[in-house]
């Protein structure tokens, strides 16, 4: 990550893609989305959370994460003995959207290195725009 991908020969960004991917791969299991915990008041009167000055229930954690359509959202009560593992869960999942940019980097890299040196050292060997055609029907291809 933040390494300079664009001054490695195409066998070294080969290597390096091969190391991103086993990377990923190793990632323990990840969620997305976000994992508020709090107190909750239950709303029943004889309740001992109704009280003036009881927190409530809990705490319990509530998962939650945007998806596509109707609802936009989905969400899971989290017990408090596993929030912890949501936690790590989460985390895991920011360190697997690091390695897939990184990997993603690599690769528009390696793209770059095949097919030669950056434009800016070889602006002469640039495509030229085609001249004396313009707006005339393409010659080239057409049988
Ligand atoms: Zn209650």
């Amino acid at each position: 990550m933040g390494r300079d991908y664009s001054a490695m020969t195409v066998r070294e960004l080969e290597a390096a893609r091969s190391l991103a991917l086993d990377r990923i791969g190793a990632v323990p299991a990840f969620r997305r989305g976000s994992l508020q915990v709090g107190y909750r008041k239950c709303g029943k009167a004889s309740c001992r959370c109704a009280r003036p000055g009881e927190q409530g229930h809990g705490p319990r954690g509530l998962w939650t994460r945007t998806v596509k359509g109707p609802g936009g959202s989905r969400g899971q009560y989290i017990p408090v003995e596993q929030l912890d593992q949501v936690r790590a869960e989460l985390d895991n999942y920011a360190q697997f959207e690091d390695l897939v940019a990184d990997y993603v980097e690599i690769n528009e890299a390696l793209c770059k290195a095949k097919t030669g040196p950056p434009a800016g050292r070889r602006k002469r060997a640039a495509p030229a725009e085609p001249s004396g055609n313009k707006g005339g029907p393409a010659t080239i291809g057409r049988h």
